[in-house]
């Protein structure tokens, strides 16, 4: 699938609306007057009066208006429950036909969907969404919102050719992924479920020095953070708190100011005593971040060969692997993709290095003939449910600063609406915004 950050990118793209935005935008939150709340009764009428009072500023609404005269509704298909934020789209007037099942529908089921005339599309990460999709949709869709912030699943390359803008919920869960990411680390280092196992398992008999285990800290150590867009910023806000030394890998994009108000803190903190060593930040090559590092955290999109010039496809394979310290650890919340599974299996087995926790997988949900189920590395490899971003606030809020199903029923919005003077590239959640560029 196409996807990832467009080579030519120099800074990252703006995914944030501002206030100024948001008093010109139609809302998720706000009926089709501008007004929050629940005034749905009766609202044509309330519309027309409020177009006429507020005149020819309000665009949108002027749009909104002119699609309940020609009756026209937009027709949305998703393929997995978003929660509350489709009822609100329900109650902007929405018809929204929502795949009842946990599981992703088949492809077929997208394909047949798209075809009957659909004018919106909802995916998340499971859905493949290529030519055949957009195909399907020719002349009628006219925007897929995907609920999460990677988008490997959807081949831009074919969006761009069919003109099909695409949305994302970047931003709302940098905060709940990073902490995850980070209590990974931490449950890794300390051995906390091999410890929990003992004790339900009454093989806790005495407290003892150095028995059963010893494990590592976390404070104090240094971490490589291997890309350093938003998520992996915010993880370096949490080691922070933890003293913890940081080495900076992205060959795309070197943020130096963040990492100079980072060093500024250290310093502060050194120099008011709150620590004993100062600590440091810098960014390094790929090689030297495995080389030093005690841990390694993956924040990097998937991006297969072909789709930037440094891949991110199995970026962590024998070799790379190899460079790490026997002592080190691996956390991975990015893609699943990004680490060669068979490699990491053989590097636990054979203590190349000293553990491994992963949220993603490279088939999901994970097989059950994965060598990452090996018996013989359990203790020093944890598995997680591609969870980090699962928190509700993150996951279900309808407000699209907070949550990810407001973001994703926000970009269908903005596009459906045309928000921003029907201008994709002023659309803040709209990612191949190349495709519109004059
Ligand atoms: P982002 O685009 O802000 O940051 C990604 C960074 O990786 C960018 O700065 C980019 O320059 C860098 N990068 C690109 N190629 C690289 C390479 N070869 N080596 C090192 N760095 C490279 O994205 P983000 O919001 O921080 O999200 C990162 C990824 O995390 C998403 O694409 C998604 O796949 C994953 N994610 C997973 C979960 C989860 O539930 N496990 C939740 C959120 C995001």
């Amino acid at each position: 699938m196409g996807s990832g950050v467009p080579p030519e990118r120099a800074q990252p793209q703006r995914t944030q609306r501002t206030a100024e935005d948001a008093k010109k935008v139609t809302n998720l939150n706000q009926d089709a007057a501008g007004e929050t709340g629940r005034s749905a009764r009766g609202r044509g009428l309330v519309v027309f009066s409020r177009v006429r009072a507020v005149g020819a500023d309000r665009v949108e609404i002027n749009i909104y208006v002119l699609r309940k005269i020609m009756n026209k509704t937009f027709r949305v298909f998703a393929t997995c429950d978003i929660g509350e934020a489709i009822d609100l789209l329900r109650k902007r007037g929405y018809e929204l036909e929502v795949y009842p099942h946990p599981e992703a529908p088949p492809k077929s089921l997208i394909v047949e969907k798209v075809k009957s005339g659909i004018d919106g599309l909802i995916t998340t990460l499971r859905d493949p969404v290529d030519a055949e999709i957009f195909e399907a949709g020719k002349g009628r869709l006219k925007v897929v919102a995907q609920i999460a912030v990677g988008f490997d699943n959807i081949n831009r390359a074919d969006a761009n050719r069919y003109k099909i803008p695409f949305t994302h919920t970047a931003d709302v869960l940098t905060e709940a992924t990073a902490e995850f990411a980070f209590f990974m680390m931490g449950t890794l280092a300390r051995k906390m479920w091999t410890a929990e196992h003992l004790t339900r398992e009454n093989q806790w008999g005495y407290w003892h020095p150095y028995l059963p285990f010893l494990r590592d800290e976390v404070t104090g150590k240094t971490v490589a953070v291997i890309g350093t867009g938003r998520i992996g910023l915010a993880f370096i806000k949490k080691c922070v708190g933890f003293d913890m030394n940081v080495l900076c890998y992205d060959p795309a994009y070197e943020n130096h100011a963040f990492v100079k108000t980072i060093q500024e803190i250290y310093d502060l903190r050194h120099a008011r005593g709150l620590v004993r060593e100062e600590g440091w930040i810098k960014y390094v090559g790929f090689e030297e971040a495995l080389r030093q590092a005690d841990f390694v955290s993956v924040h990097v999109p998937l991006l297969r060969e072909g789709e930037s010039a440094t891949p991110t496809y199995h970026l962590f394979n024998e070799k790379t692997l190899s460079l790490m310290k026997a002592t080190a650890y691996l956390v991975n919340t990015s893609r699943g993709p990004v680490i060669d599974e068979a490699a990491l299996a053989l590097a636990l087995r054979e203590n190349w290095i000293a553990g491994a926790a992963l949220d993603v997988y490279e088939k999901e949900p994970l097989p059950a003939d994965s060598p990452l189920r090996d018996p013989a590395i359990t203790d020093r490899c944890r598995l997680m449910p591609h969870f980090a971003s699962a928190a509700r606030i993150t996951r279900l809020s309808t407000d699209p600063d907070k949550g990810m199903a407001g973001r994703c029923a926000q970009g269908l919005i903005d596009v459906l609406e045309s928000n921003y003077g029907g201008d994709v590239t002023k659309m803040p959640y709209v990612v191949n915004k190349e495709a519109f560029a004059k």
